[in-house]
Formats: C-alpha cells, sequence, structure tokens
C-alpha cells in the first residue's frame, strides 16, 4: 500500500523568481485534498516508471532510452489541429512541421536553382525557361516522406515496448495523468517519474482576420494549392527560411520585419543574409507591423503600418505568420501538480530538467531560456533517462551549440555572436578574424559571391580560445558541424591555424582566414589555391 504523507505546507523550491504559482492545492481523490503528498513505496504503486507527455524529439528520446535501460513507459501524444485543420501524426513538431519538411524544401528550391546551374556546366537543358516546380508533386513527396516516418516511430515505439497512448495529457495530480482520447473517453495512468515534453505551436498575431485568413508554418507544408504571392510576418529563422525556401520555387514572396532579422543571432551576419535574400529576389517591408488581414474577391487583403505610422496595403495568395511559438503548458493543468512555470512565456524554469517537484523533468521546447532545436530536444532526454534508471550523473551542457539558418544561402553558426562577445569580454579582449570568399562552384556559373563571408570569434588571451564561428555559404550546416566539436574540445586560434585544410572545399576557408577586423585590412577573397 501507498504510504500518503500529509504536510502543512507545500515544500517548494524557489531557485529563481519570478514564477507564477497557479493553485496548489491538488485533488487526488474525492476525499483527500492536500497541499503536498509525498508517496514512498515508490515504483511498484504505479503503472509506469516514466510517463511522457508529448510524442515530439524530446519525448520519443526520453521514453526509447528509458525503455532500453528496462522501464516501463508510456508516452502520451496529440496533435490539436491547426486553425486551418491541418494535423499529423506521431513524432512532434521537427518531423511533421519543422526540420524535416523544412529541409526537403529547402532542397527543393536549391535544385530549381542547380538546373539553371547545370546548363552552365554543360548540361543540355531543353527548354530551361519552362523549367518550374509542380507545388502539389512536392507536398505530396514531402508529406508521403513524413507519413512513413510516422509509421516507422510507431514501429519503434512498439518494438522497444513503450506505450503510445494518442491522448491529450494533462496532470490530475502529481503522479496521475489523464488523457482525452479522440473519442472523448480518458485514460487515466499513473507514473513514479513524470516527463513534460510538449514544445510549442505557432502564435497568430491578435489582430482582425488573422487566423481566418492566415496559415503558419504548421500549414505550408501540406498545402494543397500552390502558395502563390506570400506574405511572411516575421524575420526569425522560421520566417527567413519559409521566404527562401517560397522564393526559390518561384513564387513572389515578401518578409514583413517588425524590428531585426534574426534576433539572438549575430547581427552582421542577420543582415548580410537578408541582403543576400534581397537579391534573390525576396522583397522586405522593414520595420513594420500588420494590422488587418481580409478576405477579397481578389485574394487577402493586408493592411499595415509602415515605420512612418502610415498605413500601407496589399493583396496577397497567402499569409503566414511566423511571430514565435507559444509553450503548450496551458493544456496541461500543470496547478494540479504543483509545477510552476515563468509568467512572461509560460515556460518552465528546471536546473538539469528537473522542475520544482522533485519527480516531475522537462525537455525540449518548453523550457524556458534553452535552444528551441531538435538535438537538444534529443540529447537532454536521452541523458535524462540515463539520469533516472542508469545511475548516470552526466547533465546536458547547453553551451555551444551548432545551428543552421537554411535560407538559402546558408548561415550555420556555433558560440558567441560578435555582440555577445563584446558584452561578455569587451571589445578589447576579443578578437575578430574574418573573410569574404569564392566557393569554386560558383565560377563557371559566375553565381554571386559577395555573401559568402565567415568570421572566427577568439578571445585575445588564454590561447586565443575560439569563441564562435559564423559562416554563410553553401552547406553551411555541414561545414559547422564539425568545427562545434573543435570548439567543445576547446579549440584556439593557433589549432586552428595549424589544421591542414580539405582543398577545394568552402569549410577551408575558416581555416585560410587571418585577417582581423581591428588591422581593418580588406577581407575580400584571396586567390584559389596559395
Ligand atoms: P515537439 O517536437 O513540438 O513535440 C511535442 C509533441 O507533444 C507534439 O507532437 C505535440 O502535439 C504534443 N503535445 C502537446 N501537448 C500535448 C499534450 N497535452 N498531451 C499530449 N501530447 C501533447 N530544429 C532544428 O534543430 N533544426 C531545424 O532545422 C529546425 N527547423 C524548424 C523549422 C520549423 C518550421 C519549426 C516550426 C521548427 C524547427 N525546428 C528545428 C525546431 C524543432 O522542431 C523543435 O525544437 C523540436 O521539435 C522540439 O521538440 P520537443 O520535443 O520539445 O517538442
Amino acid at each position: 500500500m501507498a504510504t500518503l504523507l500529509f504536510l502543512p505546507s507545500f515544500v517548494l523550491s524557489f531557485r529563481r523568481p519570478p514564477v507564477k504559482i497557479i493553485n496548489l492545492a491538488c485533488t487526488i481523490s474525492r476525499h483527500y485534498t492536500y497541499t503536498q503528498v509525498i508517496c514512498t513505496n515508490l515504483s511498484k504503486q504505479y503503472m509506469y516508471d516514466l510517463v511522457v507527455l508529448g510524442g515530439g524529439s524530446g519525448g520519443l528520446a526520453a521514453a526509447k532510452q528509458a525503455a532500453e535501460l528496462g522501464a516501463r513507459v508510456a508516452v502520451f501524444d496529440y496533435v490539436t489541429p491547426s486553425p486551418k485543420g491541418t494535423k499529423w501524426g506521431l513524432g512532434g513538431t521537427c518531423v511533421n512541421v519543422g526540420c524535416i519538411p523544412k529541409k526537403l524544401m529547402h532542397q527543393a528550391a536549391l535544385l530549381g536553382e542547380a538546373v539553371h546551374e547545370a546548363a552552365a556546366f554543360g548540361w543540355v537543358i531543353p527548354d530551361i525557361k519552362s523549367v518550374q516546380i509542380n507545388w502539389e508533386a512536392l507536398s505530396v513527396a514531402v508529406q508521403n516522406h513524413i507519413k512513413s516516418v510516422n509509421w516507422v516511430t510507431r514501429v519503434d515505439l512498439k518494438n522497444k515496448k513503450v506505450e503510445y497512448i494518442n491522448a491529450l495529457g494533462y496532470f490530475k495530480d502529481p503522479h496521475t495523468i489523464g488523457g482525452i482520447m479522440k473519442n472523448g473517453e480518458e485514460n487515466v495512468v499513473t507514473a513514479k517519474n513524470i516527463l513534460i515534453a510538449v514544445g510549442g505551436r505557432p502564435k497568430y498575431p491578435d489582430i482582425p482576420g488573422a487566423i481566418e485568413n492566415g496559415i503558419t508554418s504548421d500549414d505550408i507544408f501540406s498545402l494543397s494549392q500552390p502558395p502563390g504571392k506570400t506574405l511572411i510576418v516575421g524575420a526569425g529563422y522560421i520566417g527567413l527560411e519559409c521566404a527562401g525556401f517560397l522564393n526559390g520555387l518561384g513564387y513572389n514572396t515578401t518578409v514583413m520585419v517588425r524590428s531585426i532579422i534574426l534576433r539572438g543571432f549575430d547581427q552582421q551576419m542577420a543582415n548580410i543574409i537578408a541582403e543576400e535574400m534581397e537579391q534573390r529576389g525576396v522583397h522586405f517591408i522593414y520595420q513594420a507591423k500588420p494590422k488587418l488581414i481580409k478576405k477579397e474577391a481578389d485574394g487577402i487583403l493586408v493592411h499595415w503600418v509602415d515605420k512612418l505610422g502610415q498605413v500601407q496595403k496589399d493583396v496577397y495568395d497567402t499569409v503566414l505568420f511566423a511571430i514565435g511559438r507559444r509553450a503548450l503548458t496551458k493544456d496541461l493543468k500543470l496547478e494540479n501538480a504543483g509545477v510552476i512555470c515563468i509568467p512572461d512565456d509560460d515556460k518552465i524554469d528546471a536546473v538539469d530538467e528537473q522542475t520544482n517537484v522533485p519527480h516531475i523533468y522537462a525537455v525540449g521546447d518548453i523550457l524556458h531560456k534553452k535552444p528551441e532545436l531538435t538535438p537538444v530536444a534529443i540529447h537532454a532526454g536521452k541523458l535524462l533517462s540515463k539520469r533516472l534508471f542508469a545511475n548516470s550523473s552526466e547533465t546536458m551542457d547547453y553551451t555551444n551549440i551548432a545551428t543552421t539558418v537554411f535560407s538559402p544561402l546558408e548561415y550555420g553558426c556555433v558560440g558567441l555572436s560578435e555582440e555577445q562577445a563584446n558584452i561578455i569580454y569587451g571589445e578589447d579582449n576579443i578578437e575578430i578574424y574574418h573573410a569574404y570568399y569564392k566557393p569554386t562552384e560558383f565560377f563557371i556559373p559566375q553565381k554571386d559571391n559577395s555573401h559568402c563571408y565567415l568570421k572566427v570569434v577568439t578571445l585575445r588571451n588564454n590561447d586565443q580560445k575560439v569563441i564562435g564561428m559564423h559562416f554563410i555559404g553553401p552547406n553551411a550546416g555541414e561545414v559547422i558541424q564539425g568545427f562545434a566539436t573543435a570548439i567543445k574540445s576547446n579549440l584556439t586560434f593557433p589549432i586552428l591555424k595549424s589544421t591542414v585544410g580539405i582543398h577545394p572545399t568552402s569549410a577551408e576557408e575558416l581555416i585560410r582566414v587571418f585577417i582581423t577586423k581591428r588591422s581593418k585590412m580588406d577581407p575580400k577573397p584571396q586567390s584559389c589555391c596559395s
């Protein structure tokens, strides 16, 4: 029998104010209302050792790892349809409406570019002017791939003996999860440990017609009709990536920017990306905010307020909001478990993924002030399960995480931006090495290389430790990944310079760099092979 110990007050670990505390009283049965319950005789009294809320990148990684270590595991996953009615299968944002369809559409756009370059390399392409994208074929191909991943994911869970419950989960009490299934019935389970990994969904602006007439990244990858002339509201990485592939696929594309491009990224690199996109044909409307979205006979009418406060308007076929994502904590009834979240962003603050309630954990996009990236969620989830079920003590290191904006000339980076380095170490204590370069494959098709640029941020003392690397160019994601390992291994500038490059690649340009910003020497391209 479980031993229930009733304490006079909820013992909260107030680690980081300010926090929102929501109704600490919980009800565990019709008979008891209590402020904190400590259950002993632990695992035997629960149906599972671990219940995971959310079958996305972080939740699935933690669940599978835990099951491999012998834990009894269940995963609740449920996708609330988007306002447009788009829904998808198991696997979370990355697989269904994030990284994977985005990368596939980015690739489709790059191939369109490559077809035109191929002619310069001698390929005979009859009637090259008629080359165009078939949106329906692309969208079906992308969706078919996603469905196959959904299927493989379900089989994988089954093979690993992880129970998959297709239900919207919420806390009934600190150890009990209720899940509302599609037919309205409730599935109730108990668990010794609970992991919150419910991620987020795109936000809509609070303006008339936005929800009725706009779409988000949740809808774009499965759109049955070609998007046509598209307005993208928001210039974070999701907005820019969508703009990049839509423009590359041949659609008239505009990005509306409220304040800055790629907030949180190095701003010199961000502005180079915007210039490059503009040169490729993406229109930018700066310092503007949408005011009204209205369906009309000839399309979607958008009113916006420009930087002078004047109202401007235009008509689009598609309006896509990429103005940020909201954390999905509201549906979880966290108050029933006493889990606290940050009022500003509804996210959960957790030290080593542990919330203020010791047996309740959180990973992935739901975490406050942590990078919203799939590999981050996966790594943290796996490490957590190893700590819970294999006596591991390894914790997640959230620093020096590499990422790439697929824009479509890619921007990959790891470590600190120039601005962050200046703030943390002071301008006098950092050195910025930089260079423009010419990728070999750009020469024959005479592609513009004026935005192929890189920089390496180092300390001036401490053996010139490398604290940031930034690279704009083809395959930036592939280029920066290995350098991320080097930075994690305490790369110094002398070691970087003593590394022999691979010729001819774009990645070797990071090793060839020698001009400092401080020197004011011209960082324009050096000759190719000297
Ligand atoms: P998610 O993957 O969002 O999974 C959460 C799951 O929980 C979802 O299935 C959700 O429906 C479900 N759920 C929510 N509430 C409940 C509930 N109450 N009960 C049951 N289930 C629930 N990251 C990269 O690293 N590289 C990229 O290139 C990249 N590109 C992106 C492009 C786009 C357009 C977007 C939107 C995101 C992209 N990301 C990328 C981010 C990446 O997708 C997320 O960081 C990652 O999916 C977060 O994983 P997660 O486990 O926290 O949540």
